[in-house]
């Protein structure tokens, strides 16, 4: 039997799922993970989960297919991570680095960015599965936008579309990691929410809070939430005024808060797209769970795979 795996890099965890032919989840794997960290750590990290996810397929007799890589940042149509804002890495050959580090691992590692791979598995596994046109907007301290249209990723010339999350949208607004202010990632990402720093490894913990209290009505949370929304909605009618998508799916943190948020997504939907039926498009809340990008990752490794040729 065989395996395709996707690995998926956040600021605070590496996670790792395999899945067989069919696209069953064969395991599930997550570990700890330092942004700031060099590239150089930041591979051996995801090396060390790479070696302990390959070992175990190994255990279970299956021939590992491919490998993908999701990263929250800007990765070329070549593979190389351009920037990482949120990680600080910059003109990383991820891949290459990996492949030396698991010293030719007889299968190929390819990288993406983690919207499109989330995409990608929302396309293959989601609640709107099969949907041609969808958009998944990425909930973490980095906010980053997978497009599929007329069924297919689009990546652009490049590779680096859907970065939503640096469109600025207050020029006086906060410092963004990027560098630039006022990004909607800046404004409506997870530090917006936040609103204090947090260590990474704090966050999970720190948006329990939040949520807990918003249902008792609390108001501060439910201001703060409130006008992240809007902000959200303001990104998310740039999308649908743009790209008409059938569905948006809101991803990573979005999805415990996005009760509160989606009533202003809606109300600034509902004022800012100019066609009423692009307007009305759905914004849903991922069932994938938080690794999305990894499961996605496995998704592309079987989309690159002709199985009917696999011998056995
Ligand atoms: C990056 C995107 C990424 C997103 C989510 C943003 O800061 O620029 O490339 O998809 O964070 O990780
Ligand atoms: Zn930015």
């Amino acid at each position: 039997p065989y395996a395709a795996i996707g690995v998926e890099i956040n600021v605070d965890t590496v996670s790792a799922v395999a899945v067989d032919l069919a696209g069953e989840r064969l395991l599930t794997w997550r570990r700890s993970f330092s942004a700031g960290d060099s590239v150089n750590q930041g591979v051996a990290a995801v090396g060390a989960v790479i070696r302990r996810v390959v070992g175990r397929m190994a255990k279970e007799e299956r021939q590992v297919l491919g490998l993908a890589v999701a990263v929250p940042g800007l990765v070329d149509v070549q593979g190389t991570v351009r920037i990482a804002p949120n990680l600080g890495w910059r003109d990383a050959d991820l891949g290459g680095d990996l492949a030396k580090a698991l010293r030719d691992p007889g299968f190929p590692i390819q990288v993406d960015n983690d919207a499109n791979f989330a995409a990608l598995a929302e396309q293959r596994f989601g609640a709107h599965a099969g949907a041609s046109d969808l958009v998944y907007l990425t909930g973490e301290i980095g906010v980053g936008a997978g497009v599929i249209l007329d069924g297919r990723l689009r990546k652009g010339g490049r590779g680096f579309s859907g970065e939503i999350g640096h469109v600025q949208l207050d020029p006086e607004g906060p410092r963004c990691h990027c560098g630039r202010r006022g990004c909607l990632e800046a404004m409506a990402g997870i530090a917006a929410v936040l609103r204090k720093d947090v260590s990474p490894a704090e966050t999970q913990v720190e948006i329990e809070e939040i949520v807990r209290l918003a249902r008792t009505g609390d108001a501060g949370t439910l201001a703060t939430l409130g006008s992240v929304g809007r902000d959200l909605g303001k990104g998310v009618s740039l999308l649908a005024n743009l790209l008409n998508p059938e569905v948006v799916i809101l991803g990573g943190y979005y999805v415990p808060l996005a009760p509160w948020l989606l009533p202003a997504v809606h109300d600034e939907l509902a004022g800012r797209v100019v066609a009423e039926e692009a307007g009305g498009c759905q914004v849903v809340a991922s069932t994938l769970g938080h690794d999305a990008a990894a499961l996605g990752g496995a998704a592309r490794v079987l989309d690159s795979v002709d199985s009917g040729r696999l011998p056995g």
